[in-house]
């Protein structure tokens, strides 16, 4: 047994002084350090999820949906992409802050010409990049494309027959 230990336990004589003890030793050790850990630590704001609850609710799977930067501008996606359980991902078009369906694709028209080769009909088409032809080359391709690759050349709105 240490002295100092000693010393102490005779200063414990009643119940009274016990609690002095224990407080002193708290008020020298532990409330300092408390204080301390007060000083130096700030707590970091808590993060919160953002409340999507006001956001436009996806009509397919009826989460919210969030704008967001796409390659061609801004689009409205669904929150639900990465769901395990049931992923959408549904994504529309915005317009003035409010998600708008895409446009649906045109049905390609066909024209009342045939193809000579399989006997569907044709479409009417034109090479609006350039490429291979002529900007604005104008030709009729076989609605059966890419089973069918036959195309004719487009003379005063009708296929050139070869
Ligand atoms: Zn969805
Ligand atoms: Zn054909």
């Amino acid at each position: 047994m240490s002295a100092v230990w000693y010393e102490q336990q005779q200063e414990i004589k009643n119940p009274t002084d016990v609690g002095n003890f224990v407080m002193g030793v708290l008020n020298d050790t532990v409330v300092p350090t408390l204080q301390k850990i007060k000083q130096t630590y700030t707590a970091p704001p808590p993060k919160q999820p953002k409340d999507l609850s006001n956001n436009p609710r996806c009509p397919r799977c009826n989460r919210p949906m969030v704008l967001r930067d796409g390659k061609f501008g801004e689009l409205w996606s669904c929150t639900g992409w990465n769901s395990k359980e049931s992923p959408c991902n549904h994504s529309m078009d915005n317009d003035n802050g409010m998600p708008v369906e895409k446009p649906a694709k045109k049905p390609v028209e066909t024209s009342n010409f045939d193809c000579k080769k399989c006997g569907k009909k044709l479409i009417w088409r034109k090479d609006n990049k350039g490429g291979k032809h002529n900007k604005g080359y104008s030709f009729f391709g076989c609605s059966d494309f890419p089973k069918c690759k036959q195309k004719y050349d487009e003379v005063n709105g009708e296929p050139k027959y070869d």
